[in-house]
């Protein structure tokens, strides 16, 4: 907080008009804790901006192969792993890889071996500006489980750098303290799902619903668009249809002005009588 408020004092202030289970992962109560798919549901929202001008029946079939597609594949990338003698998500896998880093740099004091009560100093950095702090750490190691006053741990179910040091002073290893939500087990269960193919259209059911017409003013007139452009509500103007093309001479449809007979009169008999080449 301290740091935003250097950054953008306004910003902080703002902030400070809200509380913390608002804006903060580590007060919101685990309500967003434990959701897969939020991520997957921000990039297919992403991959519709690009085609927001399909027809939906297009929309929905790619919606549906590309979904596929993703369950299949991850699904083959988290057996692929847990083949390679992985047992967390690759996620988690590089969160505690960075923390176990730092944890051989902390130093560990007992202050109640039973109780699993810790307290943890850091060392600090060389360029003198992070570390230098002490951190309570509580580990049950019969429920592994654990909390830190960092909030790290308990915020996202993966040991911080913190209580990683109380583990592997008690000769544990960390990943057992690690939530199960993020097991490559989990993470296989999520894509595990399968879609079933989709026959055919001369295979579906007959369907015996209500009837859905396209407004009048959408459809497409009569002959080739002047623009490629999709019409939107935009394009509705108080302009009424055009009707029938007319002929510029005689003002009369059904013919243009190459082949008008003309005003009915001796010198103007009709284009075939005026010129026999015509063919007709
Ligand atoms: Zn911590
Ligand atoms: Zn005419």
């Amino acid at each position: 907080m301290q740091n935003i408020r250097q950054i953008c004092p306004e910003g902080a202030q703002w902030l400070d008009q809200h509380d913390l289970e608002m804006w903060t992962f580590h007060k919101d109560g685990g309500h967003r804790w434990g959701i897969a798919i939020t991520n997957s549901s921000e990039s297919i929202n992403n991959v519709y901006r690009e085609c927001r001008a399909l027809p939906i029946s297009a929309i929905v079939e790619m919606t549906f192969w590309k979904t596929n597609g993703w369950f299949v594949n991850r699904l083959h990338w988290c057996e692929k792993r847990e083949a390679q003698g992985n047992i967390h998500s690759d996620y988690a896998t590089k969160i505690m890889e960075k923390d176990n880093r730092k944890s051989s740099r902390h130093t560990v004091t007992v202050m109640n071996r039973n109780a699993g009560e810790y307290s943890v100093e850091t060392r600090h950095w060389e360029d003198g500006r992070r570390g230098g702090h002490r951190h309570e750490v509580t580990v049950n190691f019969r429920t592994k489980k654990g909390a830190c006053s960092c909030q790290k741990y308990q915020g996202r179910g993966i040991p911080c750098s913190h209580a990683m040091a109380v583990i592997k002073h008690r000769s544990k290893d960390p990943r057992h303290f690690v939530s199960s939500f993020f097991n490559i087990d989990s993470q296989k269960s999520s894509y595990c799902t399968s879609f079933r193919a989709l026959p055919d259209e001369a295979y579906w059911p007959v369907y015996e619903g209500m009837v859905i017409i396209p407004p009048i003013g959408l459809r497409q007139e009569t002959g080739r668009p002047r623009v490629k452009r999709i019409p939107n509500e935009m394009d509705q103007s108080g302009r009424p249809p055009r009707g029938p093309r007319r002929c510029s001479i005689c003002k009369l449809p059904g013919h243009d002005k190459r082949k008008c007979p003309g005003p009915i009169g001796p010198q103007n008999a009709g284009p075939d009588v005026v010129n026999p080449d015509n063919g007709a």
